[in-house]
């Protein structure tokens, strides 16, 4: 469930200088289009996914050059002849257009059908990375900039919040530094880098496993038992991937098995990533002090929503004390049926290896959800079609099939219109796993909308690349619920870019503050608990008029909050460690875990366990940054507030978000965008709703 931006400055894709109607006809070529351009009638910036391996490879060396030449210009203007033209416009512009003519080249590794093509994209995409990292910490264009901003202009909010964010993208890159000092920078930066990978791949590289016999395995399901690899001596062997963990915590009965299995699970890496984690925990808080942060956190921060880690702290403070009583009851009532089953005292805590063990359990005792016959409700295409309907008309608009180029035959593409019949963007959808393709479900953007030279508004395209189970023999695509709501989850971020209107590639669609990116894919999750929204997007496959019942959706619903206590405090532990790692000079990560697990999850840490060693988070990007699952979830969940008030199919308030949240992408600051939609500050009331806590157990 995440946005994929190819690269991390911009993904955008550009058509310079066209006017509407001299759109081009087709098969005709633009030379001032740097993009791979379908050239469509009716298409405008419509682009075509034809792309060998050698157009790779030119792009790749033309696109490079054409950056250097342009940044260049840039670097050569005398200082009192900068303006905000032909300085920030033009930096800004000059990576859109890279971004533009580079993005569906590199997207081809993630979807090609050929390996040839796959790998030199995948080449280039690295390339490419490294390379728009180096341009943030070129002293020469910091200069360049910098003695613009030193003229102290005029400027309208918008260019000057522009001007703002790279200014600060080259801080966080030390170019502010004296010599000596970014010398020291980069050394320890690339300190830190190399001890988070080593930290990363160890986990990767993590092999061990724990051997059971026949009856230790009681509880899993015989298909479970029957995909294990076996010993010479008839043992079973558990890994600790995830496939084989957690069914085995969920469903072992044996409770030394699941206590060994633990142990060795929290145990992973922890020779060498305890002290790896240490150590890049001094780097991050030595950087975060050369570049004038009190810690790291507070460098993180500094660029996001959230702005301050006391802001950060005080929202996890709030959410955790009106959590717990809920966390409390949930506990008291698995601890009760642990007495009444396995006969453990409830003086004895509940340990990280029973505790997922015994909330099934609890769940089998209140919920009874058959999976395998909700499933048949929801054939993948009635469901796309339903979704599509649905925000066709919350958002207003009209998405039809559309005859567009794409990278695989089993590609659906469509073209998204305002009802008056001009050309918003592109969607493609490819759903199903084949060989080479991307492993996980993911939005990638394609082209950005921005604005271009003599006003013309380029459109988006975006796709969602998916990983759904194909028809069985005899019967279509059937989804989960889980896939269904990773569906609506996928096409959040989907209308995050379509319905860009951020003048600026540089914020367009999902460039958005990294702890408001989640905002607009977890909103769309709430449709998918709605009632009357699974009413419409369910039907039997046998027998499409048959709607999924209405006793199952009422256990369904009920199922989204029988846990959310335990599940939620376990969430605010992980992110307050993540936290105490950042803020304060910790010197042993062991202890605080435990003290913090304790105190904030209710649960002892078992004995002799390292969980931080692989707590890939950590050093894997999310460095005080766990927080943002929890607080793009407390502003969507707020923000849904108005469609619950006013019908989740309500187009008028579906413009309403479409033009205050959607529209701006980065455009302003994103606390702003979200008090214009609700008319205050966000807070968490709505999500403790969503956790299934009412006005008297809040
Ligand atoms: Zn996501």
């Amino acid at each position: 469930m995440l946005v994929r931006s190819l690269l991390t400055i911009l993904a955008v894709v550009c058509c310079a200088g066209l006017a509407f109607a001299e759109l081009p006809k087709a098969g005709a070529t633009n030379p001032a289009c740097k993009v791979q351009l379908a050239n469509i009638e009716g298409m405008p910036f419509a682009p075509r996914f034809d792309i060998s391996k050698e157009e790779v490879e030119k792009v790749a060396s033309d696109s490079r050059k054409e950056l250097d030449a342009r940044l260049e210009e840039i670097v050569k203007i005398p200082a009192a002849k900068r303006t905000f033209d032909n300085t920030v416009k033009a930096f800004e512009a000059a990576l859109s257009d890279f971004g533009d003519v580079t993005t569906l080249p590199i997207f081809m590794s993630y979807v090609s059908k050929d390996a040839a093509v796959r790998d030199a994209a995948a080449a280039f995409e690295e390339m490419a990375s490294k390379y728009t990292v180096e341009i943030m910490t070129r002293r020469d264009l910091y200069n360049a900039i910098n003695d613009f901003a030193q003229t102290k202009p005029q400027l309208t909010e918008e260019d000057q919040f522009l001007l703002d964010r790279i200014m600060l993208g080259f801080k966080r890159n030390g170019l502010m530094l004296s010599e000596a000092d970014l010398a020291k920078y980069k050394e320890l930066k690339q300190q830190l880098v190399a001890t988070e990978l080593k930290f990363e791949k160890n986990i990767r590289d993590w092999k061990d496993q724990l051997e059971v016999t026949k009856e230790e395995l009681e509880g899993l399901p015989e298909d479970f038992v029957a995909g294990l690899a076996t010993t010479t001596v008839g043992k079973f062997v558990v890994t600790l991937n995830y496939p084989d963990y957690f069914p085995m915590m969920d469903n072992a009965k044996n409770d030394d098995v699941r206590r060994r299995l633990e142990s060795k699970f929290n145990n992973r890496c922890a020779d060498t990533n305890v002290q790896l984690l240490e150590e890049g925990l001094q780097l991050r808080q030595q950087l975060a002090e050369l570049l004038g942060y009190k810690n790291h956190a507070e460098y993180q921060l500094d660029d996001r929503m959230a702005k301050k880690p006391e802001t950060v702290i005080e929202f996890l403070d709030r959410l955790h004390g009106k959590l717990l009583p809920k966390a409390k009851a949930e506990l008291k009532d698995r601890l009760a049926l642990r007495v009444k089953e396995a006969g453990i005292r409830t003086t004895e805590p509940m340990m990280g290896w029973q505790w997922r063990y015994w909330n099934n359990q609890y769940s089998k005792t209140v919920l009874d959800i058959d999976k395998e016959a909700m499933k048949q409700y929801f054939p993948l295409e009635t469901v796309m079609n339903g979704m599509l309907a649905i925000y066709s008309e919350v958002f207003d608009v009209v998405m039809e099939k559309a005859k567009l180029p794409v990278w695989h035959e089993e590609v659906m593409p469509y073209v998204v219109k305002e009802k008056n019949g001009e050309v918003i963007g592109y969607l493609y959808i490819d759903l199903f796993p084949r060989d080479g393709k991307y492993k996980h479900q993911a939005c990638f953007g394609l082209v950005g909308g921005r604005e271009l030279p003599g006003g013309v508004y380029q459109k988006p395209a975006c796709a969602i690349v998916g990983n759904f189970n194909r028809p069985a023999a005899g019967q279509p695509s059937l989804l989960t619920h889980d896939d269904v709501e990773t569906m609506f989850h996928e096409f959040g971020h989907v209308t995050h870019n379509i319905f860009t209107k951020a003048r600026y590639g540089m914020f367009s669609g999902t460039a958005v503050a990294r702890d408001f990116v989640e905002v607009p894919s977890t909103i769309l999750e709430n449709w998918a608990w709605n009632k009357d929204v699974l009413k419409r997007i369910s039907g039997h496959w046998k027998n499409p008029s048959e709607k999924l019942p209405d006793a199952m959706i009422d256990r369904l619903i009920k199922s989204r909050t029988f846990d959310s206590g335990l599940v939620n405090v376990r969430q605010i532990f992980l992110t307050k460690f993540d936290m105490a790692c950042h803020t304060t000079d910790l010197k042993n990560t062991t202890i605080t875990y435990g003290k913090l697990q304790q105190k904030i999850m209710l649960m002892p840490k078992s004995v002799g366990t390292h969980p931080q060693a692989s707590f890939g988070h950590l050093m894997g990007g999310y460095d005080a940054g766990y927080y943002g699952y929890l607080w793009a979830r407390a502003i969507s969940a707020d923000i849904f507030t108005e469609f619950e008030k006013n019908g989740v199919f309500d187009g008028t308030t579906g413009k309403k978000y479409r033009d205050l949240i959607l529209a701006p992408g980065r455009t302003a600051d994103q606390n702003v965008q979200v008090q214009a939609f609700l008319g205050r500050s966000f807070n968490e009331d709505a999500l403790l709703r969503q956790f299934g806590l009412t006005a008297d157990t809040k």
